[in-house]
């Protein structure tokens, strides 16, 4: 026998057991999203690796250490996407989407990046995410984070997140914020662990994030970006607040929430859950005024969010969420006989063609009915039909329920489809 190969470690499979649960999650988020008018993007699953050097930032875990990166046959440098907005940004300005438009948008798909696999963090991982492009104001903000509220309760997990919720403010209000950040670490370098030192001068902001917890104290005390907001970004900050009040939505302002990416400015959040251990973010984003001209378009205003899929999935099968999904058929259609499995084709082909919302399932194989009813119990169909050489003679077949108790029946086979619908 051959060695088996297996699969690329954090890269999973995901088993039909399981794929009931993740159409049922996929298809709530798709539903949702289309109730606020969004529209569909697809882009590709590779591109140029400049794209996201530009993008999300060459100081930044992504950028630094975590993308799958690889020379093609031409020479170039190609990277596997780790993320969409990039990508959204490059179809968007390339296709003329974005220039002096608003456009409501929302992409699915996986993502790639080299990270150390655990419970809810793989190397291939699955984002929905949504982009709202060419609105300033606080409006939109708020619009995509009620959106995404209204996942959660749609999800049933509502009781379960929470939102975090943050302001970068201007390029400039963090430019001045940085210095002071420098300068107060500076002052305690013995305290910061070998990863933030080396972030100081390079990216100073994601100290603040570190999940070091020698690192608490020093930066709680450390000065907040909150005194250093321009007052164009406090103003914006403070009508997204009153619009989430609005909608009845509870957040909880968290001053060293700084995402790590480097294209954010004024708003920020996350979605947060203690029930994943430590990759409790389900769901992440904010404003990104910056990025559109930064890969090429015109200045465009625009705002959006990713969230895990798997961390969701994860997040439903721990807390018992997982809804009653529909079994892979309602009838199971059995025969016996030559003639009797000529007639059965023909059967399930007409109640496919008339019944299209039941799933028929044709048996296949042969043998005999004890073991057809087996598999008719297996599929998880309510109905099975049972067609023999001598009722197809007499133009009948019977029925029989699988999970109820109502006595077999015999019908006539013209009428089989006003007794099934
Ligand atoms: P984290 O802090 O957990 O590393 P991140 O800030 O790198 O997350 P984003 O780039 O904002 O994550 O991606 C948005 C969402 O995608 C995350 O909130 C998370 O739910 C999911 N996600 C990110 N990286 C992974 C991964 N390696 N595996 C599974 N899900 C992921
Ligand atoms: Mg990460």
């Amino acid at each position: 026998m051959s060695k088996s190969i297996q699969a690329i470690r954090g890269m999973n499979d995901c088993l039909p057991q399981d794929t009931a649960l993740w159409q049922f999650v996929e298809q709530t988020l798709r539903d949702t999203v289309s109730r606020y008018g969004y529209s569909e993007i697809r882009f590709p699953i590779v591109e140029m690796t400049e794209l996201f050097k530009r993008s999300i930032g060459e100081v930044t875990d992504i950028v630094e250490k975590e993308m799958y990166t690889f020379t093609d046959r031409n020479g170039d440098s190609l990277t596997l996407r780790p993320e969409g907005t990039a990508c959204c940004v490059r179809a968007g300005n390339e296709h003329g989407l974005l220039y002096n438009q608003e456009q409501r948008l929302w992409y699915t798909g996986p993502m790639f990046r080299h990270e150390r696999p655990q419970k809810g963090r793989y190397r291939q991982f699955h984002q929905f995410g949504l982009e709202a492009f060419g609105i300033a104001s606080a409006d939109i903000d708020a619009e995509v984070i009620i959106l995404s509220a209204r996942f959660w309760q749609q999800l049933g997990l509502a009781p379960y997140v929470k939102l975090q919720l943050n302001s970068l403010g201007s390029n400039q209000a963090r430019a001045e914020y940085r210095e002071a950040l420098v300068a107060y670490l500076e002052q305690h370098l013995e305290l910061l662990d070998e990863d933030s030192r080396r972030r100081l001068y390079t990216n100073p902001l994601r100290v603040l994030d570190s999940k070091n917890p020698a690192l608490a104290e020093v930066l709680a005390k450390a000065p907040q970006l909150s005194a250093y907001l321009d007052e164009e970004s406090a103003e914006h900050f403070a009508q997204l607040q009153r619009r989430l009040s609005a909608a009845g939505i509870e957040f909880e302002i968290n001053p060293r929430l700084v995402r790590g990416l480097d294209y954010y400015n004024k708003t920020v959040f996350e979605w947060v859950t203690t029930e994943l251990g430590a990759q409790g973010t389900v769901c992440a984003g904010g404003r990104y005024d910056g990025l559109v001209e930064q890969l090429g378009g015109k200045p465009t205003p625009a705002v959006g969010f990713a969230l895990g899929l798997e961390r969701l999935v994860l997040l439903l099968q721990s807390l018992n969420l997982v809804p009653a999904l529909p079994a892979t058929a309602d009838i199971y259609l059995m025969a016996v006989g030559e003639q009797a499995e000529l007639a059965a084709i023909a059967v399930a082909e007409r109640l496919r063609s008339e019944l299209p919302a039941k799933r028929v399932i044709l048996h296949c194989g042969g043998g005999n009915l004890k073991k057809q009813f087996k598999k008719a119990d297996k599929s998880g169909a309510d109905i099975a039909l049972i067609l023999g050489d001598e009722e197809l003679a007499r133009g009948e077949i019977t029925l029989k329920w699988l999970r109820e108790s109502h006595p077999q029946q015999t019908i006539e086979l013209s009428k089989l489809t006003e007794q099934l619908a």
